[in-house]
């Protein structure tokens, strides 16, 4: 049997959209399963787009989330160049080898005729189709024409009837009336090739099994499946994959919570929460599991069971998945994750590293990303706590007063400033006055830290300090 062999293949935007991460995920995944390999293509045949420094970017996202690439623009492999910008020779040629065959032919239509059959088009509120001007130019002509230097492209000659099926892992059978196919332009005239040619040309010489992309590519695999006929190779395996909406249901973008995976990363998201989360965008288990590694994943993944329908975003969920990778981190890594955050936003430099240990173990199991740890640890940071009207109104209540005079008291008593010691002194405080539960800690909680929830209160105590506390008391 063949090697599965997939492709994961960019432009060099310079920013992975998640949708993008997902793709690879899936094509990762796909490969891995079967033990096969997953290839980094680079598709920068849109020179417009090509951003310095993308590759460094890809070969970053990618490696942090823990996909070994096994062929591709800076790892071996026998199917290179990975980069489709340095492969313009093998375009053409097979360009030309599908004039020779008839299935693709020169046009040489200027850009001022194709503008005007855009107008008319737009007059007639209908789509521009290129109208097979050149279609039927004598070899003569042609020749005639490229010995003067006119400038051309090459475009696919589309049969005028019948149909194309494509075969689809996610959409099963899809039949596009060959009639609505347009000759679309293989080569352009600076001989670099439309990703609509240049995908098929490089699938097939990188021996690619399985493809895996977006679903506003379903259709146009029409014409891809009817290169394939005309070269006579053997077609991949297709699966399309529904889009990625937005939080509001409309198409993913800044504006409503697009965040590109590198966005993320640097918030102090886990790479491998946000795989997790982002293959059951659209991917399902047999199991209601929803927490899995790398590996659980190779093992389980079945591209049939890819949905059809689209998926939303959702950062709350995203936030549950990275909360949960968060709580299972050992600690030196839990504290390499939050100490750049709390390194930026506040001096550290009087405080020991046993106290920085402590305050941000009591935060572990309540952060969803690493620079929420920010705001979380404001009060350690503030001269003066702010609460808020809720806490102002509980405070109000009868009693209070003699609580916080009973606790300061205690405090003050205490000789030796740890938190067991402020355990015992919140014990007395219960013992002396007669309150417990909310009556007893949340006036502490207010006044110390302004705030009605947060860690454990003898930790928040202990950490504030006692100048601190007592200030707070006062
Ligand atoms: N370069 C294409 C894109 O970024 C890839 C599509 C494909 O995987 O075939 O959308």
């Amino acid at each position: 049997m063949e090697k599965t062999r997939t492709r994961f293949a960019p432009s060099p935007t310079g920013y992975m959209h998640i949708g993008n991460l997902r793709t690879a995920i899936f094509e990762y995944l796909i490969a891995k399963h079967d033990n096969g390999d997953f290839i980094l293509r680079i598709e920068d045949t849109d020179q417009n787009r090509k951003v310095e420094g993308a590759f460094d970017f890809i070969y970053k996202t990618l490696s942090l989330c823990g996909f070994k690439i096994d062929e591709g623009p800076l790892n071996e492999g026998k199917y290179g160049p990975y980069v489709q910008s340095e492969r313009l020779d093998l375009y053409k040629k097979y360009a030309l080898e599908l004039v020779e065959k008839g299935a693709a032919y020169y046009c040489f239509c200027s850009e001022e005729r194709l503008e005007r059959l855009r107008e008319v088009a737009s007059l007639n509120k209908q789509a521009f189709m290129y109208d097979g001007h050149c279609r039927n130019l004598t070899k003569e002509e042609i020749e005639e024409k490229l010995k003067n230097g006119e400038p051309y492209v090459i475009r696919q000659k589309m049969p005028k009837e019948g149909q194309t099926i494509i075969k689809d892992l996610v959409y099963g059978e899809v039949v596009i009336d060959n009639s609505v196919l347009e000759d679309q332009i293989l080569l352009k005239s600076d001989g670099y090739p439309t990703y609509n040619f240049a995908n098929v040309i490089d699938d097939h010489l990188m021996n690619i099994t399985h493809v895996v992309r977006g679903k506003e590519y379903l259709d146009q695999t029409a014409k891809y499946n009817l290169l394939y006929d005309a070269f006579g190779w053997e077609k991949p395996v297709y699966a399309h994959v529904a889009m990625v909406l937005g939080e509001d249901g409309t198409k993913l973008s800044k504006r409503n919570g697009d965040a590109s995976f590198m966005d993320l990363y640097n918030e102090g998201y886990l790479p491998e929460a946000i795989v997790n989360y982002l293959v059951l965008l659209g991917w399902s288990p047999e199991s209601n599991q929803e927490m899995f590694t790398v590996d659980e994943l190779i093992k389980e993944f079945n591209p049939k069971r890819i949905s059809k329908s689209s998926s939303q975003y959702d950062v709350k969920k995203l936030n549950w998945f990275n909360a949960n990778y968060i709580k299972k981190m050992k600690s030196d890594k839990y504290l390499e994750l939050v100490l750049p955050f709390l390194k930026e936003a506040y001096d550290l430099s009087s405080k020991s590293s046993e106290w920085i240990n402590h305050l941000v173990s009591i935060y572990q199991n309540h952060i969803s990303y690493g620079k929420q740890i920010v705001d979380e640890v404001k009060l350690f940071f503030e001269d003066e706590v702010h609460p808020n009207e809720e806490c102002l109104e509980f405070m109000k209540q009868d009693g209070i007063d003699n609580t916080i005079s009973t606790f300061k008291n205690e405090i003050l008593a205490i000789t030796d400033w740890n938190v067991e010691s402020i355990s015992n002194a919140i014990n007395n405080v219960k013992e002396k006055v007669g309150v417990k539960g909310k009556m007893l800690y949340m006036p502490i909680r207010i006044k110390v830290s302004g705030v009605m929830h947060g860690p454990e209160l003898p930790d928040t105590i202990y950490l504030l300090g006692k100048d601190t506390v007592l200030n707070r008391l006062n």
